[in-house]
């Protein structure tokens, strides 16, 4: 189980706990080549056979991010996540416009639409602490900023946790806090509240509280949504393992948010139990959610607006080279999970 729980951490899971190893990538050019014998962006094969759908993985950028657009649409994916800045750190990386610029440019090329930054978790925007609320406003706004030059349709962040200062202080702070931001910010990225296990005092783990926030800021009903983690569902107590239950949790939240205002769905099974407010991300089948039911859940018609993205960890070779081939297999069960027959 120990070699389980470290796993999941190595790689592509960005919402589980923080990891510096999420920003490293293989970034071996020879090893992509042996893998997939193409290295000219050009002659990639077009792998997006899912026209309806928008599905694609959180992928580790390193410094390199072209090269993440480039194998995510390898591994078959339309849609890709990626980090702006160091995950787990407060000071956002220096501008490089020409970076930015060509992400863009590559994630349009390979058709990777919508691109979705997540953000640092070391954002909270709910804290009682002014020194981390005001640094959590600050590489918030400067996320938003770097996403649009990345080209990116969404920011995910995670909502946070009041401290022991109350869930209502800690609602009101978070929506103080996106007064600040939002009129500073581009008007084309909006912002995607993502639901939480709800372990200690963070917020986000149930509908009524998130809808809490969106309802307080009516005015950016067009900058502000929700991201659906399957594993934070999960953990939080939310059944989605069976066909029943997962209609169930989706009526719910319709009724407490509003479908229209889900933007993105995290795919992730999870090893922890239902209600457990943990948070340990497995790939597909390997974790305890019912693939019935999740199958349900992301087969919805009414959530055909809404892009997929995997986070589960990435399978590593003996020397840490991230397995691609072994991912695409994966990532091709996803599909399967979101195909109707
Ligand atoms: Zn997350
Ligand atoms: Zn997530």
């Amino acid at each position: 189980m120990q070699e389980n729980v470290h796993s999941v951490y190595s790689r592509g899971d960005p919402c589980g706990r923080p990891s510096e190893e999420g920003l490293r990538m293989q970034e071996n050019e020879e090893n992509v080549h042996s893998v997939y014998s193409r290295g000219d962006p050009h002659d990639l094969p077009s792998e997006n056979h899912h026209p309806t759908r928008r599905i694609g993985r959180h992928m580790p950028t390193g410094s390199k991010p072209v090269k993440a657009a480039q194998i995510a649409r390898q591994l078959g994916c339309n849609a890709i996540q990626i980090f702006a800045s160091n995950p787990t750190g407060w000071r956002p990386p220096a501008d490089n416009p020409q970076t930015s610029a060509a992400f863009a440019q590559a994630a349009r090329e390979y058709n990777l639409v919508p691109v979705v930054i997540h953000a640092p978790y070391l954002i909270n925007l709910a804290s009682p602490d002014e020194l981390i609320w005001d640094k959590s406003i600050a590489l918030l706004t400067w996320t938003l900023l770097r996403a649009a030059q990345l080209g990116a349709s969404y920011v995910v962040f995670h909502t946070g946790s009041h401290r022991g200062s109350g869930v209502e202080a800690g609602i009101t702070r978070i929506v103080e806090a996106l007064e600040r931001i939002l009129p500073i910010t581009p008007p084309e990225v909006m912002l995607l509240l993502e639901n939480d296990v709800g372990a200690g005092d963070s917020l986000g783990h149930s509908f009524e509280q998130l809808a809490a926030i969106l309802h307080r800021l009516p005015q950016y009903a067009d900058r502000l949504g929700i991201c659906l983690d399957t594993a934070h569902l999960w953990g939080a107590g939310h059944d989605i393992g069976t066909p029943t239950s997962a209609y169930q949790v989706l009526a719910h939240f319709d009724e407490t948010i509003g479908l229209s205002r889900l933007k993105v769905i995290h795919l992730n099974d999870t090893a922890m139990l239902l209600g457990s407010h943990r948070d340990v991300h497995t790939r597909l089948g390997e974790g305890i959610i019912g693939q019935e039911g999740l199958q349900t859940f992301l087969r919805d018609p009414r959530l055909e607006h809404v892009a997929i993205l995997l986070e589960t960890p990435i399978k590593t070779d003996e020397h840490d080279k991230e397995d691609w081939e072994h991912d695409k297999r994966h990532f091709e069960r996803a599909l399967a999970l979101i195909q109707k027959p």
